[in-house]
């Protein structure tokens, strides 16, 4: 404690650091579970007790009662309008998270077929990779190994397979912070992708993909959540020695309430859905977002003291992780940043370095606060 008030002293940084995004909050700059919109927050305290003079809590509303039906239907009819989704796509609210999509995908997708092609891009598209081993024979289309996972393989490098039942990739590899910019062209083969952390950042073509799936906890809620975006014409075949609520189809039948879903976690999906309506919908997210990532890397590219080692054309928008060039400095770096109100910037256990994760719900007066920490720190630690 006392280090941490001696260093707090030594930095005279202005009172927007200080402030974060309301009384008593902080700026957050976990990878997930993450910072959510203040304004929903807001709401959720509000109507915490009393759901709309129900006098009931939405954590204690019954599923099948019209009034979290509308909850319920709402968050989907929301989301279907953020993302243009047409008819021909289930949207579906499950529960386990990224990681159970790991194994949904192939127990639902094979289909007849008994290999599934996958890009090895960083952790992520790792795990998926080893989960669907589990379940098939997979060909690695590319694997990015020998750049470290800082940059994604060349499209002229992939083999893919023409037997796969789908090809599987990572949008956004959080742990590095390596996005595609782009959306792969891959043939007539269904286009499966893990958008965990990039999820709603900015406009999507759903219509490219035949499965599109996100754990809540990094853009969209709280935790445990999977929004999963899938092409009707897809499911319906999965392996029948699978648990009923590993099967899209039957939890599509069920309106993803094929058992009791997580309701809480529905809910603030559903206020983060009209939050981003009421920005003004996703080409407002992608240019404030772009903005925001811009700004923050053009400090680390121009610092004798930070550094990022992402192939600029590859470099993800929502987590920006970068490393000091005197790496017996980063201790510090955490401690005095979390003193100032900038919290959890260090990198995941298995990268270490820096990472400051700003999805949707971090406001530009964060990152603007974190850069003028970064500025600060660099002028005492040069
Ligand atoms: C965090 C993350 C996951 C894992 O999510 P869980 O909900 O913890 O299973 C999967 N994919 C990506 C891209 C992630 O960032």
């Amino acid at each position: 404690m006392n280090r941490m008030n001696s260093s707090l002293e030594q930095i005279s940084l202005q009172q927007s650091v200080l402030t974060g995004p309301g009384p008593g909050r902080a700026w957050n700059f976990n990878a997930g579970p993450a910072m959510l919109p203040q304004a929903v927050m807001e709401q959720a305290r509000e109507e915490l007790l009393d759901w709309q003079g129900t006098g009931i809590s939405v954590m204690e509303l019954g599923h099948r009662t019209p009034q979290f039906i509308q909850i319920a239907e709402q968050a989907e009819a929301d989301l279907r309008e953020l993302l243009s989704i047409s008819d021909n796509y289930h949207v579906l609210f499950l529960q386990g998270g990224g990681t159970g999509q790991f194994g949904m995908t192939p127990l639902n997708l094979l289909r007849d077929k008994t290999t599934a092609d996958y890009l090895v891009t960083g952790h992520w598209s790792a795990k998926a990779y080893e989960e669907a081993r589990r379940f098939c024979a997979v060909n690695v289309v590319a694997d990015g190994a020998d750049t470290n996972y800082c940059a994604i393989p060349a499209r002229d490098s992939w083999r893919l397979n023409d037997d796969a039942a789908y090809v599987y990739y990572c949008a956004n590899e959080t742990l590095l912070g390596l996005e595609f910019h782009d959306i792969p062209d891959t043939g007539d083969i269904p286009l499966v992708t893990d958008m965990t952390s990039n999820l709603l950042a900015r406009p999507l073509d759903v219509s490219r993909f035949g499965l599109v799936f996100a754990g809540a906890q990094k853009n969209i809620g709280p935790t445990g959540l999977a929004v999963v975006i899938v092409r009707k014409d897809l499911v319906g075949q999965a392996r029948r020695d699978i648990p009923s609520l590993y099967d899209y189809a039957l939890q599509a039948a069920e309106q993803s309430m094929l058992n009791t879903p997580p309701t809480f976690n529905w809910y603030i999906a559903g206020l983060t859905f009209r939050w981003l309506l009421d920005q003004g919908g996703l080409e407002t997210m992608a240019a404030v977002n772009r903005r925001k990532a811009e700004k923050l890397y053009a400090v680390i590219d121009d610092s004798a003291l930070y550094y990022n080692e992402i192939e600029p054309a590859h470099r993800s928008e929502m987590n920006v992780h970068f490393r000091l060039r005197d790496e017996s400095l980063e201790p510090r770096f955490i401690d005095e940043a979390e003193a100032n109100n900038l919290k959890a910037l260090a990198g995941h256990r298995v990268t270490g370095g820096l990472r400051a994760s700003i999805y949707n719900a971090m406001p530009e007066a964060g990152v603007d606060a974190l850069i003028e920490f970064l500025h600060e720190f660099e002028r005492r630690n040069a």
